[in-house]
């Protein structure tokens, strides 16, 4: 019998991984509309390359939206089988801060790339760079075009890993979402995730405090509250205790409530603990600030989101110093978001990762709509979907 042949179009995060599942026993091609394999794996190198992350069984799974989604996938390749991938590889990883996974100290991003190429060369998969997929023909066969020539694409299976939109710098632009909807397949518009947030700060306010740091703080939205740092800019906030939250202030922008942001300056102690530490001293209230030891930055948010007697009302400070409003206009663009959600609707996929109307095609990584902190977890996400989908891939070709 003939070895089968798999098309995978993008040359990214997860249709590597594939690749290298098919490539064991099938032809692999892959079709990647830029000069070279996994730039957003490049950038994601800058400031800190989390391959994944030491969350493992319920604890990563709870990670992602939506959850029942995304476990079976997760349950077959967690975090562990990435790791040891990589180190088969010759990538040995390490576990930092909140569970992150990061290549041995030395390992560049870059290096990490050249060892899944040498592996993928090795077991014979075809690259296809600066073919872009445009549409699919009336036999629903991807058409791409290289240089001016467009070409047919025929394949036992098509695996589809477009990315998200985020950076479109890196390639992945999501400008595919149309060919898609050609197929009848629904899609969703892309929405920044792991973004900043847009706060209308006066002029006055952003030129003295942007660029500082407010640390040890707990941020809430609703009922989700997270812990960390987060950094005032001249557009708002950004930092590690801003992107968790930016599922929820989404929700309450798309539904067209208000986003407010609630953040506790003292996330130590309660209200009534900050106000036992007063008491007794016969502080004047000029001095309230100073006995908090609120930076300048805090106690400036403060004053801009309260009128001048809470902040020389003892109980009314402390009720601000632990739950300030603070009001988001919008989320940053997609362009500089670190992920996107939208893309393939889920309900038009089946559990395997192949689309339910055309199932010779399947779609994997962050071109589908699950979301998922920062933290290896992005990277995990796209790794397992495309483990998944290849594995049910060589079931359903009998191999
Ligand atoms: C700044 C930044 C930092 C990040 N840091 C981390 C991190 O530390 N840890 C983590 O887990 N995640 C991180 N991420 C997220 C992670 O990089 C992505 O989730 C992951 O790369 C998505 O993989 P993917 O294969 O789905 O898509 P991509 O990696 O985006 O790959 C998609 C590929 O498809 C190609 N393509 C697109 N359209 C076409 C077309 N029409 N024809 C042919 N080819 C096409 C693109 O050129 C691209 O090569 C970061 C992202 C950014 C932007």
């Amino acid at each position: 019998m003939s070895r089968k042949t798999i098309a995978i179009i993008g040359g990214g995060a997860a249709g590597l991984m594939a690749a290298d599942i098919l490539s064991q026993h099938c032809e692999v091609h892959i079709y990647e509309k830029g000069k070279a394999l996994g730039r957003k794996f490049l950038v994601a190198g800058n400031g800190g390359f989390n391959l994944t992350n030491s969350a493992d069984g319920e604890e990563l799974c709870n990670k992602y939206t939506p959850k029942e989604f995304l476990q079976p996938a997760l349950e077959a390749f967690n975090s562990d089988a990435t790791r040891n991938w990589l180190t088969g590889l010759g990538i040995p990883t390490f576990v930092g801060s909140s569970g992150r996974v990061f290549p041995e100290k030395g390992i560049k991003p870059i290096t990490v790339l050249q060892k899944i190429k040498d592996l993928l060369l090795q077991q014979g998969v075809q690259f296809h760079f600066q073919h872009e997929f445009l549409r699919f023909d009336a036999e629903h066969k991807p058409v791409v075009k290289f240089q001016s020539t467009e070409i047919t694409i025929e394949a036992d299976h098509y695996i589809f890993a477009l990315g998200g939109a985020s950076w479109p710098v890196t390639g992945s632009d999501g400008n595919w979402l149309e060919a898609f909807t050609f197929l009848d397949v629904k899609t969703l518009p892309f929405q920044s995730s792991n973004c900043g947030v847009n706060v209308n700060w006066p002029t006055e306010f952003k030129e003295i405090f942007a660029g500082q740091p407010l640390k040890n703080l707990q941020v809430s939205v609703g009922n989700f509250s997270i812990k960390g740092e987060v950094l005032i800019t001249e557009y708002g906030l950004e930092g590690n205790a801003i992107y968790p939250v930016v599922p929820k202030v989404r929700e309450a922008l798309n539904s067209g409530t208000e986003a407010i942001l609630m953040l506790d300056f003292k996330p130590q102690n309660t209200v009534g603990q900050l106000l036992e530490k007063v008491q007794g001293k016969n502080l004047l209230p000029k001095n309230y600030e100073h006995f908090f030891k609120l930076s300048k930055a805090q106690l400036a948010l403060i004053k801009l989101f309260t009128s001048k007697e809470t902040y020389l009302d003892l109980e009314k400070l402390v009720q601000q110093i632990k739950k300030l409003e603070v009001p988001v206009s919008s989320l940053r663009p997609i362009e500089e978001a670190i992920s996107t959600v939208g893309g393939i609707a889920l309900e038009e996929v089946n559990p395997d990762f192949s689309l339910k109307r055309f199932p010779k095609i399947s779609v994997i990584g962050e071109m589908l709509d699950w979301d998922a902190p920062t933290g290896g977890f992005l990277l995990q996400g796209c790794f397992s979907t495309a483990y998944f989908a290849a594995q049910a891939i060589l079931r359903k070709l009998n191999i």
